[in-house]
């Protein structure tokens, strides 16, 4: 199976499904929207493609670029392309196999849930993903499946190694208007490249670490990784026991060869410093004179739009900042007459479990490269009303019970808040979606204010509801008031200088 000329992509086009391949695709013969029926998978499916075209065409600069996102290529030159690479793409290769490592020294096969994240960790699972999930997978699957476990999913714990971008970065995509358009607008021209890693050119002749082996115990600097051997990183020892002759695939449902099992093995080695991700946002503090960078990821039940700003705003000083992913640094130049649409994922984890994953798409309007400011100010707002609902219920539910200090009340308090929270955002996020799609990023005052008035019913109706239930109990009079007090105060405070008489 190769990728670069097999059909392994599942694409759905007016309800027919059909799994086309990489030239098909970039040559504009067939089309469709990546259909997979799990939404990490289909999200990591999207990464290895964006990887592959990277890999395989990188413009000079947003002028071919431009062209690349117009026209399909033709034939000839996807051929071209590829020659050089047959070698890196090739699930089955005898010596060199896609993101594997011959001869891995194992007692025992894995089987090949072990692949999809979060489908054979922790408990529970059952209620999340549907028995027989990842008991086989086709080539396509299992070659997403070993690309989103080096990139994006925690790792196998216990001494492996995870990805370059750490245990569950959030991963930002710009969406085209097809998926061709998708691709394109992923990947990073030479001037960019040169840009976000000074050590493109001198990287650029280098070939993955599943070809050109690190050897174990090695030590070295991130910027010893160029463009197209980061984005194919393998970070741990995998190898895919050989396929069977035909099988249902557990992720896609077709019949085709499948791979059961894999071996894999601890390997150890350093990376100093971060890699700069084309798809990830990253944040730093400069601590005793030394910078350290991160990843962001979803650490909390909070909702992506929270992290909005982290992840397309920069904001440079001398103590911290943060900057967005080079894709979207390169999109500022030349996406600014529109808006812009960006697919965000990535998962939640605690350690090697899954907690929760994330595919989501945002709608950012016209502005949004220039005003950075504003997006900041609808979330601060966001979260600002959150917390004033917060802070009055907290106000309330210590003033009711009889011994808040308890270990049990604190408890109780806690369960209260989370849960009017998680509400709270349930509620308002829609809104979110909207406001930031719809903004005039130039003159945002009145949407500004009209969001700020929904969000204040939104935040008077949930704490109407929560404490209602207790208005019959005269003890609970006092806490009560003093509650609504708290409410008013900080509500008040929200408002704008103008409105506040
Ligand atoms: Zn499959």
């Amino acid at each position: 199976m190769n990728l670069l000329t097999d059909a392994w992509i599942p694409v759905q086009q007016q309800g027919s499904y059909q799994k086309i391949g990489l030239q098909q695709l970039l040559c504009g013969e067939a089309s469709g929207e990546l259909c997979l029926p799990r939404d990490d998978m289909e999200l990591a499916g999207l990464q290895l493609l964006c990887a592959i075209t990277q890999v395989l065409f990188t413009p000079k600069d947003k002028k071919e670029l431009g062209r690349f996102v117009q026209q399909p290529l033709t034939p000839e030159n996807y051929a071209e392309a590829c020659k050089s690479k047959m070698d890196w793409f090739d699930l089955d290769h005898p010596q060199t196999p896609f993101m594997q490592i011959r001869g891995v020294d194992a007692k025992e096969p894995t089987p090949m849930d072990k692949l999809l994240a979060g489908v054979a960790d922790g408990t529970n699972k059952t209620f999340v993903n549907p028995p027989g999930l990842g008991e086989a997978l086709c080539g396509g699957c299992a070659a997403i499946a070993l690309f989103n476990v080096a990139n994006n999913a925690p790792s196998m714990g216990g001494g492996f190694k995870g990805s370059l971008r750490g245990s569950t970065p959030i991963t930002v995509l710009i969406k085209g208007n097809d998926l061709r358009q998708t691709l394109w607008l992923n990947v990073l021209t030479e001037e960019t490249a040169e840009s976000v890693m000074p050590w493109y050119q001198a990287t650029n002749n280098q070939r993955p670490n599943y070809l050109d082996t690190v050897k174990a115990g090695d030590k070295f600097p991130a910027s010893a990784i160029g463009l197209a051997r980061g984005l194919l990183w393998q970070p741990a020892h995998f190898e895919l026991l050989p396929a069977q002759k035909t099988g249902i695939c557990s992720c896609c449902g077709c019949d085709e060869p499948v791979y059961r099992g894999f071996k894999k093995a601890k390997f150890n080695y350093t990376v100093e410093g971060v890699w700069p991700h084309p798809l990830s946002s990253r944040t730093f503090t400069v601590k005793k004179g030394e910078k350290e960078e991160r990843f962001p990821s979803f650490t909390t039940t909070a909702p992506t739009w929270t992290h909005l700003s982290k992840l397309v705003v920069d904001q440079l000083d001398d103590k911290q900042g943060q900057q967005a992913a080079p894709v979207l640094q390169q999109a500022r130049t030349f996406m600014t007459a529109n808006k812009i649409q960006l697919i965000i994922g990535g998962y939640r984890n605690n350690q090697a479990t899954v907690l929760e994953r994330r595919h989501e798409f945002f709608s950012l309007a016209q502005g949004w490269a220039e005003h950075g400011l504003v997006i900041h100010k609808i979330i601060e707002g966001g979260l600002a009303y959150k917390t004033a609902l917060r802070k009055s219920l907290f106000t309330f539910v210590s003033g009711a019970l009889v011994n808040p200090g308890s270990k049990s009340s604190r408890d109780k308090i806690s369960e209260i808040c989370g849960c009017i929270e998680a509400v709270y955002y349930q509620q308002t996020e829609h809104l979110l979606h909207q406001v930031f799609a719809e903004v005039k990023f130039a003159a945002p005052d009145s949407t500004l204010q009209a969001l700020n008035r929904k969000l204040k019913t939104v935040v008077i109706d949930l704490f109407e509801q929560a404490t209602t239930p207790y208005r019959q109990e005269p003890k609970m009079l006092k806490a009560l008031a003093l509650a609504r007090r708290s409410l008013h105060k900080s509500l008040k405070e929200l408002e704008p200088e103008g409105a506040k008489a």
